[in-house]
């Protein structure tokens, strides 16, 4: 990329000046920084050398992928694309065969600790790592030379990142994240599923304005999208607050948009950026669209967050599950006793007369409609 021509291959691609300003502007809110560092991002991305990118496809769904090309005019993928000099990608890249594998080998020989490894899926360590192979070599032995040579590796997606849904237990591959399986790599984990790709561009973005990587929390995920827990930034907060529960799919709170937290929403527990960056260039998450957040950032979130529809585990010693269920409100605790109790004292008052107006018959059906729902 020559240093002045970053305008023109914008234009090129029908990405006009005042989008790639709201651009720098959306990267500026993304990394959590003051709108006078936006300028500074501008320049940084009109005049930096672009650096060179490989782009590994390992044991994964290819949704990160996905997540990165899917979006709408003009593209955050168009503007990245013109951030990094993308030099290997399986999935999109027009090469194929050995003229792709060179592609992939020339880069790791002259950009020595110079380049960006992307690596999107896990990567299988069971039986040598013959469960993930391509061009003859695993997944393990690419990885090994590819992010052990780089600059960084940026795991992107939650396999990448830990294992994902591919380690769940039995996990019969032996799949880990990246840094477990080349633990001499600068790793930047950033889980989702699938990852945000505004998340890859702003930790892109960062390196190319300050010419260092994001701080990073005790998992190597950057604080900037995952510092903040998806509770305290979630849309239905306050229907949480008011115990307003969504008890069964599509029953009237599920329509009025109240929270999910009774169907198992692990947003209590779960840290990450997606209720304010959101997906699709900002169109909606998971739990706008009405489903419950099921924590897929959090490390090993299959195995320790319980089934997706399960409510968050009893706290053991609370007694708030016993106390819940006895007043038939369908609440437990597990998202700290702070949460919990506010709810259940919400509920008791906002629900609880109400209640009393049930006949026997009533409430006996409604406590065989919560234990089927807990089934
Ligand atoms: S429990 Fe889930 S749906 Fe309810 S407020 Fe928290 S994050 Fe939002």
């Amino acid at each position: 990329m020559h240093e002045d021509g970053f305008s023109q291959a914008l234009s090129k691609r029908g990405v006009s000046r005042r989008d790639f300003l709201k651009f720098c502007t959306t990267m500026a809110a993304t990394l959590a920084l003051p709108a006078s560092f936006i300028p500074k991002i501008a320049e940084a991305l009109e005049k930096k050398k672009k650096p060179v990118a490989v782009w590994l496809e390992f044991s994964g769904c290819t949704g990160d992928t996905e997540s990165i090309l899917r979006a709408t005019k003009p593209t955050i993928a168009e503007i990245v694309l013109d951030v990094i000099s993308l030099e290997y990608h399986e999935t999109i890249m027009a090469p194929a065969g050995k003229a792709a594998e060179k592609s992939k080998k020339d880069v790791v020989k002259d950009l020595k600790g110079k380049y960006i490894a992307i690596v999107e899926g896990a990567i299988p360590m069971k039986d040598g790592g013959m469960y993930c192979t391509i061009d003859g070599h695993s997944a393990l032995e690419i990885a090994r030379e590819v992010c052990g040579n780089a600059l960084a590796t940026l795991a992107v997606g939650s396999c990448a990142s830990w294992g994902g849904v591919a380690s769940a237990a039995p996990n019969p591959t032996g799949c880990v994240g990246v840094k477990e399986a080349v633990p001499k790599a600068t790793v930047v984990n950033l889980p989702g599923c699938p990852v945000n790709a505004e998340n890859i561009t702003a930790t892109i973005v960062h390196f190319l304005t300050f010419g260092t990587l994001p701080a990073l929390d005790s998992h190597l995920r950057p604080l900037f999208g995952y510092g903040k827990r998806i509770h305290d930034n979630c849309e239905r907060r306050m229907h949480f607050d008011a115990g307003q529960f969504v008890r069964k799919w599509g029953d009237e709170g599920h329509r009025l948009g109240w929270c999910l937290y009774d169907l198992g929403c692990k947003g209590p527990e779960a840290y990450y950026n997606c209720p304010t960056v959101k997906y699709n260039e900002g169109t909606s998450w998971p739990v706008q669209a009405g489903h419950p957040c099921f924590a897929c950032a959090a490390n090993n979130n299959w195995d320790v967050m319980g089934p997706i529809y399960s409510r968050l585990p009893y706290v053991v010693g609370a007694g708030y599950q016993l106390m819940a269920d006895k007043i038939g409100l369908g609440l437990v605790a597990a998202a700290g006793a702070g949460i919990v109790t506010h709810a259940i004292v919400k509920e008791i008052k906002t629900r609880g007369i109400k209640q009393t107006n049930e006949t026997e018959e009533q409430k006996a059906e409604r406590r065989i409609d919560n234990a089927e729902d807990r089934d």
